[in-house]
């Protein structure tokens, strides 16, 4: 079934249940299980927001019997995977294996992609055809890519040339070998799709990155930023001042540059105004909810709207979606931070839920986002999200939260503590 099939289906199936309100009656009688049969949650998704999710589900309720449904092997961080781009860390130090989530928390773990969503028969299938049953379903994909956008891109010899390294893994191994290999002297192209995109600062540090490794061991190289904003969007004056003081003449910043294509074969990015050769190109296309989570998706084609307390999909009862795949609330970043946090609030509101109770009518969250300038010194940004009654959407606090006073070595300790801390609480 399409993902339009899926989205007219889910429709039809409420229109025929007789209108809006017999449809969230009925869909709400059907989240709650008899005494007798334990309540199914499915999750889609063993990343920051469905692992967190999964995890804080049978923390809260070990009567519930949570399925996660995830193809790799083990949890590659995103976060601090500009640190193997720069030759700081490596892919195995931020790894984590699933372990802890089904031996300790008892979360069946079903090694696989899910390939559709039966709305009607509340089913997740997998791709090698085994379906599984839910009361409450929680999807929580992360990002797929925009390939029309750069309509050369959407070879796959063109993807297996230009690396995106957005997701953590043989992409980011893959560009550090690209790194190491590119002659002293060479250009490094990193282009920006505009905003919204996953992680708002992570380009910028991947920046910063790249250049100490140049600095260190290419010294005539350079890192040339093809921004498609008008301006650094996260922690500007920061990162302009780590390139300034950290990095001088090695990176140059161009706003306002769209990359409209790609031609691998001639290591060019093509701009709305010329064209730009490099030696390494990393292109960041721009970004959408994964795909899997196309029947929930309401807003620009791209994102997906929920209700900010129960993290339910405004499109289809009984639905939950997290992370990256949302259409974010102002002033919301897609981080990891923000991820687990949506994971655990969900996670609360679907076992009350679950029990015919009501969920947190007011939930709060805090987004603290480090990015490392080097490998010794990091700055961070921070913020406080508050449930707003009136608007129903969450609102960052005036006056909480903030950016770090200055770049040092205790923000990089901070910046550790932080990963190890948040790996912890995704994954047990
Ligand atoms: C380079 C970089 C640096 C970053 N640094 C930071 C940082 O310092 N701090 C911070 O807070 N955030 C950071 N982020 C952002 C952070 O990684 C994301 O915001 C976060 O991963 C979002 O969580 P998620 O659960 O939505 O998606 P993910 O964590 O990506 O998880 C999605 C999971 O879903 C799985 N999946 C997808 N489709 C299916 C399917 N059909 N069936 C089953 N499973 C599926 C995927 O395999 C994946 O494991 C960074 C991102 C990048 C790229």
């Amino acid at each position: 079934m399409s993902s339009h099939d899926l989205r007219s289906h889910g429709r039809r199936r409420f229109l025929e249940a007789g209108g809006a309100g017999l449809a969230l009656a009925l869909a709400g009688c059907a989240a709650m299980p008899s005494a007798a049969t334990r309540s199914r949650v499915v999750v889609i998704g063993g990343g920051y927001g469905g692992a967190t999710a999964a995890r804080y589900i049978r923390m809260l309720d070990p009567s519930v019997e949570v399925t996660m449904i995830e193809p790799n092997t083990e949890f590659i961080s995103c976060p601090m995977s500009n640190l193997v781009l720069g030759g700081f860390s490596t892919i195995a130090a931020i790894s984590t294996p699933y372990t802890a989530l089904t031996q300790r928390h008892g979360v069946r773990w079903v090694r696989d992609s899910a390939t559709a969503i039966d709305l009607e028969k509340k089913e997740v299938r997998v791709s090698r055809g085994e379906t599984f049953g839910y009361d409450r379903l929680i999807v929580s994909p992360g990002i797929d890519f925009m390939w029309d956008a750069l309509p050369a891109m959407r070879a796959e010899e063109a993807q297996n040339y230009v690396l995106h390294a957005w997701k953590a893994g043989a992409q980011t191994f893959g560009l550090r070998r690209q790194l190491e290999s590119m002659p002293d002297g060479g250009v490094f192209v990193l282009s920006i799709p505009e905003a919204p995109y996953r992680c708002p600062p992570g380009p910028y540090e991947r920046a910063c990155q790249v250049a100490a490794f140049f600095k260190a061991h290419k010294p005539r190289s350079k890192v040339l930023v093809l921004d498609a904003n008008g301006d650094v969007t996260s922690k500007g004056p920061l990162f302009k001042k780590a390139w300034a003081e950290l990095y001088p003449g090695l990176i140059e910043y161009r706003p306002n540059t769209k990359a409209i294509d790609v031609d691998w074969r001639l290591k060019t990015v093509k701009l709305e105004f010329g064209d730009q050769k490099g030696d390494v190109l990393n292109v960041l296309p721009p970004m959408k909810a994964g795909s899997i989570a196309a029947p929930f998706i309401t807003a620009n084609n791209r994102w997906c709207n929920v209700d900010w307390i129960t993290y339910e999909s405004t499109a289809v009862k009984g639905v939950h979606v997290l992370g990256d795949s949302l259409q974010i609330a102002p002033a919301m970043p897609k981080s990891a931070t923000m991820a687990n946090a949506h994971g655990k609030t969900c996670a609360a509101a679907v076992v009350a839920l679950l029990k015919g109770e009501a969920p947190n009518p007011a939930p709060t969250l805090i987004n603290t986002c480090y990015s490392m300038v080097s490998d010794k010194m990091a700055v961070h940004v921070a913020s406080v999200h508050k449930y707003d009654e009136k608007d129903k959407t969450m609102k960052a606090v005036p006056g909480a939260g903030g950016v770090s006073a200055a770049m040092n070595e205790q923000e990089a300790q901070y910046t550790w503590n932080w990963a190890k801390n948040i790996w912890a609480d995704t994954l047990g």
